[in-house]
């Protein structure tokens, strides 16, 4: 038997000498990258990884952390990486959740995550952004050969959480082949292959920066140059070295205001791929007037992959997110009854496909209550289909707010928010933001009129990771209601939209 997974991506190169990554401190041959997920597979298994155990990372982006990816599925666990912007009483509810084996985090938060794997029976290892720390030290003692652990298709790669809109977050299972088959499609659709560099500047917490740039150039044997963040200056530094970047809309948006992003240090580029979160069709056209080439914009989401993107060869649409991939079904659906709607109504967006996960982990409920009897996933996304097949998304079920590409649950805010002496209720937003896409602004009626602003925004500092908290908080007599009591968030938006454009 086989690892699926590994075997058809990070395997399939393995020992070629060929460049994998291009980084600031030189390059890392895929023979390279192959001995050094060896060393983190043996060191995985000798501490006690059993297949199907899960291996949970915090930490800054390197290759070494790359590498304990493709070494946690080639030793046949299962890797749960965590935003880097996630504080202990976070990671206290993932580790919890999720109990790990294996837990890696950066130094700096070693001592307060200690007692918390501790607790578990985790073991805890340290890995810094400069690859240094316990973890690196462990497994250099290993060797560089390891043989890849069976696996099947239908067993557990990855889990990644995503926030609940009623409180908790929800574990997405994804198997081997929810990851394989994704790759697949998409380095056919996009037209991927060896000569391929693609600059990367994306977190590999997220499953953008993971699996759809990582699993597909690793597949295909092309190269990543592999930066820790996007920087307008690395970009152009870079540039002339790729052939394709991905990126979320802030991305671009920031290249566009640099006059030394010019169509000149473009033109050698074959594919920019943009998504996460909604890329402005204005952005679209700026870029395409500036460069002459049109983004291609597609859409997924952790528990589907990519399910639709814009075509290769054809129109790209600004503002909408194209067609189904292929092995992708997709229906927009009323969201009560998910009877399926026709073209050019909104609905919500229901897909099934070899792309779906496949369910959230220990929550049977959730799970149950996220699928239709016949299979069919429910995003919460609201879109329509226009009568050349081209899907548009036009918001969110759930009020759900996509802050520089990352999810931001308004409950989870608000109820933080409403614990604090002196609130007596809140609503928590997302507005219109030229950088992040939304920011989140949070409106609070105070029982205690002396409560000030920086005294809710420092309590929230400690307890939220930095892309969660407000930009702004709005002090409100009170808040809008229907007359079903509900609040009227809508309406909040509109008052208080112009507050960063
Ligand atoms: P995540 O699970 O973090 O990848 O977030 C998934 C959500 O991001 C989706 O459910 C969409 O709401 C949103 N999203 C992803 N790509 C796009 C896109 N191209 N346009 C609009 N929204 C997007």
């Amino acid at each position: 038997m086989t690892n699926h997974l590994y075997d058809s991506v990070f395997g399939k190169h393995a020992a070629s000498s060929k460049i994998f990554l291009y980084t600031d401190a030189g390059t890392v041959s895929f023979a390279d990258f192959t001995a050094l997920t060896d060393r983190l597979a043996g060191l995985l298994v000798a501490t006690g990884l059993a297949p199907g155990d899960r291996v949970a990372v915090q930490a800054d982006k390197s290759v070494m952390l790359l590498a304990l990816y493709a070494a946690t599925v080639k030793a046949g666990g299962v890797y749960l990486p965590l935003n880097t912007g996630y504080t202990a009483a976070e990671l206290d509810y993932f580790l919890g959740d999720a109990k790990p084996r294996i837990v890696v985090v950066g130094t700096i938060a070693a001592d307060a995550i200690a007692p918390l794997a501790a607790r578990g029976g985790a073991v805890l290892f340290t890995l810094d952004g400069d690859e240094t720390g316990s973890l690196a030290e462990a497994a250099a003692m290993h060797p560089p050969h390891f043989t890849a652990v069976p696996r099947g298709s239908e067993d557990l790669a990855a889990i990644l959480y995503t926030s609940g809109t009623t409180g908790r977050s929800k574990g997405a299972k994804l198997c081997h082949r929810n990851l394989l088959s994704n790759a697949e499609v998409l380095r056919d659709y996009w037209r991927f292959n060896a000569d391929d560099v693609l600059l990367h500047m994306l977190p590999i917490y997220h499953t953008h920066g993971l699996f759809v740039a990582s699993n597909l150039l690793a597949m295909v044997g092309g190269s990543m140059i592999f930066l820790p963040k996007f920087s307008v200056d690395a970009a152009l530094k870079w540039l002339p070295t790729a052939t394709t970047m991905m990126g979320v809309p802030t991305f671009y948006t920031r290249l566009l205001d640099s006059d030394a992003f010019t169509g000149a240090a473009s033109a050698h580029m074959r594919l920019f791929i943009s998504g996460s979160a909604p890329l402005l069709a204005e952005t679209h056209r700026q870029f395409e007037e500036r460069t002459g080439k049109a983004i291609l914009e597609r859409y997924g989401m952790t528990e589907t992959n990519m399910c639709t993107s814009n075509p290769h060869d054809g129109d790209r649409r600004a503002g909408t997110v194209g067609f189904p991939l292929p092995g992708v079904e997709l229906r927009i659906a009323d969201a009560r009854t998910g009877a399926e709607l026709a073209d050019g109504e909104i609905g919500i967006i229901e897909l099934r496909g070899d792309n779906v996960f496949l369910g959230y982990w220990e929550m049977e409920e959730k799970t149950a209550e996220s699928f239709r009897n016949d299979g069919f996933f429910i995003t919460g996304d609201m879109a329509m289909r226009d009568g050349d097949g081209y899907v548009s998304i036009v918001g969110r079920d759930k009020d759900l707010i996509i802050s520089g590409g990352l999810n931001v649950y308004p409950k989870e805010v608000e109820g933080l928010i409403d614990a604090l002496d002196g609130v007596l209720e809140s609503a928590v937003i997302g507005v219109p933001h030229r950088d992040f896409g939304e920011a989140v602004v949070a409106i609070v009626v105070r029982e205690d009129m002396a409560l000030e602003a920086g005294t809710i925004e420092a309590t929230l500092a400690t307890r939220l990771a930095k892309f969660k908290q407000p930009k702004s908080v709005i002090f409100a007599d009170a808040l809008p209601r229907n007359s079903m009591g509900k609040v009227q968030k809508a309406e909040l938006r509109k008052a208080h939209g112009e507050l960063f454009s």
